[in-house]
């Protein structure tokens, strides 16, 4: 490498003090709805038709509401569906079957989420985080460090936009639902797990206590908290796990994913094998390709070997990504003759290999850039 790589501090914990976002019914569990309503001197039984509005039916009018009584209407809605994000802009890309949002929350802080429409699925990236603390040194997101976790609703109401956009036939194809839904916008998912599960969760439960979502259809990504994956291990929900590896050596792991200096390659690798062999799912490793800087050969050797050594049973395949340029930055994107050789010194090991599809890239849907350009 010619120049050093210059990395920020990490950050795991949010400024002390910091308001917390409205509750919302999808906070919470249907029992944990009914008691607050209750608490409220409020019906309990209305949390049920609430949920059914939001998850269900997908409204988000209040006036449609109108099996909820007039003269209570406004005191319900305010009790569980506060508003918890509104849209400053919305740009589109693929001919209107890529939409990126920019949101704003409640404390004014913005984060993103990008709807994506394929032939056979939709899927919604959603953010986790406002900002994030990793610090990785070649990324939009990173360098503006962590303003704070987003709430468990926060984050399903991204998902909830994209299925309102699907289901009002907003998205060229006709009216359709979100099959998809991968942690990958802004933010360290694992960081924020409580809220990430609770999220995953909302995702999962059968409609209308949740969106009814299969787990199949959801992704979560990770740098590599290996005490969250380990975690996440013993969860019982079969999602997928996507770690960003980005490097196979220390050296040059250390630099460009600084998690690493706490839980090296090997820690993160295993604890990665170790989820496909309890969930059988298989892991996804992400390797966001460099010029000059991670993208070699031999890198691509040791990527191999190292995925390897945990067996050829099908546990894992690679997912190289083109990377997405910070302006100004050092890190730019490898050529495409640099990442087909790649993948075929991959492919040669028998590791299964793709290149990511760069959805939206003349709109800036990778993590974090365009909230670092509005702000
Ligand atoms: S690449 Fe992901 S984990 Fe790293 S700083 Fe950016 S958003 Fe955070």
């Amino acid at each position: 490498m010619s120049e050093p790589i210059k990395t920020l501090p990490l950050v795991f914990d949010e400024p002390r003090g910091r308001k917390k976002p409205p509750r919302h019914l999808a906070d919470l569990t249907s029992p944990e709805r009914k008691a607050l309503l209750e608490e409220q001197g409020l019906p309990g039984f209305r949390a049920k038709q609430l949920s059914m509005h939001y998850f269900g039916r997908l409204v988000d009018d209040p006036e449609q509401m109108t099996d909820l009584p007039a003269a209570q209407r406004a005191e319900l809605v305010e009790a569980l569906l506060p508003t918890l994000m509104t849209p400053l802009r919305t740009m589109e890309a693929d001919k209107g079957t890529t939409r990126k949002t920019l949101w704003k929350l409640f404390d004014g802080a913005l984060v993103e989420s990008v709807l994506m429409r394929y032939p056979d699925r939709a899927t919604v990236c959603v953010s986790s985080q406002a900002g994030c603390g990793m610090a990785c040194p070649f990324c939009a997101t990173g360098q503006g460090g962590l303003q704070r976790n987003m709430s468990t609703a926060e984050i399903v109401e991204q998902v909830v936009a994209g299925a309102r956009s699907m289901t009002r036939g907003e998205v060229p194809g006709g009216p359709g639902r979100v099959s998809n839904v991968v942690f990958m916008g802004m933010g360290e998912p694992l960081a924020n797990y409580k809220a990430v599960i609770g999220a995953v969760r909302r995702l999962v439960d059968p409609s209308p206590d949740g969106l009814g979502m299969s787990a199949r259809g959801i992704t979560v990504s990770t740098v590599g908290l290996v005490n969250r994956i380990d975690q996440l291990t013993e969860e019982g929900i079969p999602v997928t796990l996507a770690l960003s590896l980005h490097a196979p050596d220390d050296e040059l792991r250390n630099e460009l994913v600084p998690i690493n200096t706490r839980w090296s390659v090997a820690e993160t690798v295993e604890a990665a094998w170790n989820y496909a062999r309890v969930t059988k799912r298989r892991v996804s490793i992400e390797y966001a390709m460099m010029r000059g800087i991670n993208d070699q050969a031999h890198r691509a050797d040791l990527l191999g070997d190292l995925l390897r050594s945990y067996g050829d049973w099908g546990w894992v395949h690679v997912n190289l990504i083109p990377l997405n340029e910070v302006p100004g930055s050092q890190f730019t994107r490898s050529s495409d003759e640099d990442t087909d050789e790649f993948v075929r010194r991959l492919e040669a090991k028998g590791v299964p290999t793709t290149i990511r599809d760069t959805r939206g890239s003349e709109i800036d849907a990778a993590c974090g850039q365009l909230a670092a350009t509005e702000a």
